[in-house]
């Protein structure tokens, strides 16, 4: 099986996560894609977080229909920070060994990964699928750019681009493959400033998201 892990915090999910997620499932062939809320996203400020139960709700409200796409509540069982390298050894552990899983990620996150709890054993252990979206700088070209050049300077000068694989990879790694998809223009910052503002945020989430943000007086 090919399974993709899709981390974030969810605050809330968007149309933006969504599509994403299918497109990604779609091109790499995926049998499921798990969307797994961080309990403590260790790199968000704490404030104007909503509650984890309340994220978690979001997404399930938001997959439903949706094939393939799954919620995971791994990192919400655990205590303190959300680390990713731990949710990775969770699902490594849990798969039988010709299972493939593939680490999914927004260009913007990944260009901060060497920030991350372990993120030389988190590149060892699991490939990556780097999506771009349309805020992460500019043209898609331009992105992958910035990619290339952060992992040769920031992480190893051993990575070479495979361009028939739409990849980077260095000897004895996990590839890093790149996935070019119609983002959609849409953050979850937006959403809150957007709710704070009176504005409408029904183009940008699915209508049972809209509809249980509101119900709650989320994000106001
Ligand atoms: P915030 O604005 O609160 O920082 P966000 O919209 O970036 O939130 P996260 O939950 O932090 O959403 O993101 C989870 C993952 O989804 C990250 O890897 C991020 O890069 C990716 N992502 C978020 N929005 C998009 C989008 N519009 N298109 C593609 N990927 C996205």
């Amino acid at each position: 099986m090919r399974l993709g892990l899709f981390g974030g915090t969810f605050n809330p999910i968007h149309r933006g996560h969504l599509r994403a997620a299918e497109q990604i499932r779609h091109n790499f062939g995926l049998e499921r894609v798990f969307l797994i809320p961080a309990a403590q996203p260790p790199h968000k400020r704490p404030g104007g977080v909503a509650a984890a139960a309340d994220r978690l709700h979001m997404i399930r409200l938001a997959l439903e229909g949706r094939e393939g796409l799954d919620v995971s509540d791994v990192e919400l069982k655990r205590t303190g920070p959300s680390y990713t390298i731990d949710t990775v050894r969770h699902f490594k552990g849990s798969l039988a060994p010709k299972d493939q899983l593939f680490l999914i990620i927004g260009l913007d996150a990944f260009l901060e990964i060497d920030s991350w709890k372990s993120y030389k054993d988190l590149l060892a252990q699991i490939a990556f699928i780097v999506v771009n979206r349309p805020q992460a700088g500019g043209d898609a070209d331009a992105g992958w750019k910035r990619l290339g050049d952060y992992l040769r300077v920031r992480i190893s000068s051993d990575y070479t681009f495979d361009a028939s694989a739409a990849c980077y990879r260095r000897p004895g790694g996990q590839p890093i493959h790149v996935c070019a998809i119609d983002a959609v223009d849409v953050s979850s910052t937006q959403i809150r400033e957007m709710i704070k503002k009176g504005r409408s945020i029904d183009h940008l989430v699915p209508p049972e998201v809209a509809q249980y943000i509101f119900s709650k007086g989320l994000y106001l």
